[in-house]
């Protein structure tokens, strides 16, 4: 089967402008050394940039990933997630990272109406985007795997985690916020005062950027990914954005598939949101939130918002418009693009 398809690595959907001191803002005699790193891992490239701490910092925070890819991995033969996958039916005792991001995975379904729901994985892997081999799955393929999507059915018993029979999870969605919550905790931990990271597009400050202003994030356009669509000042934040041309493939029938499945239907969501961008403290979160509001579409997405407004966020439609909530700062569209702001009632 012909078939074109993008993973892109290196287009990372939200990316950092002004790492360093901003216009007129010189950092001071008294500002820590800034040190910085790029890993590659995840299969994506994450950028570390922290003042204070030195190498010894970087080293603690790259092991960490490490660490975390060797848990979280759905490939991994040895993870804890394939564990929990190869002993569907029965429970296997997993490390509390995999229980912290679970948790969250099942609050934010609830949350989101199965928006976000980590037992899709199937489904995933059965339009290859885990694989590689990508391709339109049948009508009754997918109906044949929906059956096993419900992260209801996952159990969580003290430290250990199973799944229906049958059921297979990846935590993709939401792995690489928590990933940066703790490079964020464990760069701290080693003497950081300030930094900024971009864990493959999820970007995430902390402490006080040297120098007065605040640190700056442009956002991807998704109609020209190349570009920057907007940019926001961020203090101590996470801006996560899942998009439709992050990793993608062209079917025989010419049209585009990407990686976000709506559960709902067993296929790359088609709601109406081609890029959910969310601004909130903790990259866990926002991760998870990115994904499910990408599935949810404008409208439901809105009224998530809304029931509980603790996080900012920037949609933007098929159709060309954007959509973002009032508490950013700093907020400069470049797209061209009509921007409405999204009020609480
Ligand atoms: P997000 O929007 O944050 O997440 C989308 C991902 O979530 C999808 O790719 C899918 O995996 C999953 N998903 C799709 N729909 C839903 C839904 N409705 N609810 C819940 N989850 C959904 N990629 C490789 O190609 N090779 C690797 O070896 C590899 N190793 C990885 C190891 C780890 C520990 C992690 C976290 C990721 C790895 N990846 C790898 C990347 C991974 O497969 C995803 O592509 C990536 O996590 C997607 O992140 P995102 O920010 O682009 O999109
Ligand atoms: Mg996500």
């Amino acid at each position: 089967m012909k078939i074109k398809a993008f993973s892109s690595f290196s287009l990372c959907a939200a990316m950092i402008i002004s790492a360093g001191s901003g216009c007129g803002a010189k950092p001071s005699d008294t500002t820590p050394e800034a040190v910085s790193r790029t890993v590659f891992a995840m299969d994506t490239y994450m950028s570390i940039k922290c003042y204070g701490g030195g190498e010894a910092a970087l080293d603690a925070a790259e092991e960490r990933i490490r660490s975390l890819e060797g848990t979280l991995s759905v490939t991994a033969e040895n993870s804890d997630v394939s564990r929990i996958n190869s002993n569907a039916g029965k429970p296997v005792e997993v490390s509390a990272d995999t229980l912290a991001i679970l948790g969250k995975a099942v609050d934010a379904g609830e949350r989101t109406g199965g928006a976000l729901d980590v037992t899709a994985y199937p489904l995933v892997r059965e339009w290859g985007f885990t694989t590689g081999e990508y391709k339109v799955p049948s009508q009754e393929e997918l109906a044949g795997l929906m059956k096993n999507v419900d992260f209801r059915r996952i159990t969580v018993e003290g430290s250990s985690v199973s799944l229906g029979s049958g059921q297979a999870l990846d935590l993709g969605a939401l792995a690489k916020g928590y990933t940066g919550d703790e490079v964020v905790k464990t760069l701290r931990e080693n003497g950081a005062e300030a930094g900024i990271i971009s864990l493959g597009g999820n970007v995430q400050s902390f402490g006080k950027k040297p120098g007065a202003s605040e640190w700056t994030v442009a956002v991807r356009d998704p109609f020209s990914p190349e570009k920057d669509m907007c940019t926001l000042n961020i203090g101590e934040k996470a801006v996560v954005t899942s998009g439709n041309y992050e990793r993608f493939f062209t079917g025989e029938d010419g049209k585009t598939y990407w990686h976000i499945i709506d559960p709902a239907d067993g296929c790359p969501a088609d709601n109406g949101v081609i890029s959910a961008t969310i601004i909130g403290d903790s990259g866990l979160d926002c991760d998870a939130l990115s994904t499910a509001m990408f599935v949810a579409g404008t409208e439901k997405a809105a009224e998530i918002w809304r029931s509980d407004p603790y996080f900012d966020m920037i949609l933007v439609t098929d159709t060309g418009k954007i959509y973002y909530t009032g508490g950013i700062s700093g907020f400069r569209n470049m797209s061209g693009m009509e921007a409405e702001v999204l009020s609480v009632d």
